[in-house]
């Protein structure tokens, strides 16, 4: 994923690139994991999508969703609530996210 980790989520020391914060001792690598996990969900929903298997899609899109949530796997999320016929989450989804600073 492109953003990355500026400081520990938990003291806000800044980020050291250590897997432990170096201040509070807050596993990041874990965090960093979790990350990279709902990344791979949104790459397997992409797959999906391109392959028109909607629940598929829509599976992944919403454990990236739960994992760790971007602009991207909202949107994701969205798109995929559209394609498989969930109308009134995809209008929530984007309607919490359109005015957001995406
Ligand atoms: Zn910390």
């Amino acid at each position: 994923m492109t953003d990355q980790i500026q400081r520990c989520p938990t003291c806000k020391a800044p980020y050291k690139e250590k897997r432990y914060c170096h201040r509070c001792g807050t596993d990041i690598g874990r965090l960093l994991e979790i990350r990279d996990q709902a990344a791979r969900h949104i790459e397997k929903a992409i797959a999906a999508y391109n392959n028109r298997e909607w629940k598929q899609m829509y599976y992944h899109a919403a454990r990236s969703f739960a994992l760790y949530r971007t602009p991207s796997s909202d949107r994701l999320l969205a798109c995929a609530a559209l394609v498989t016929g969930n109308y009134q989450e995809a209008l929530a989804i984007w309607t919490k996210t359109k005015n957001k600073n995406l």
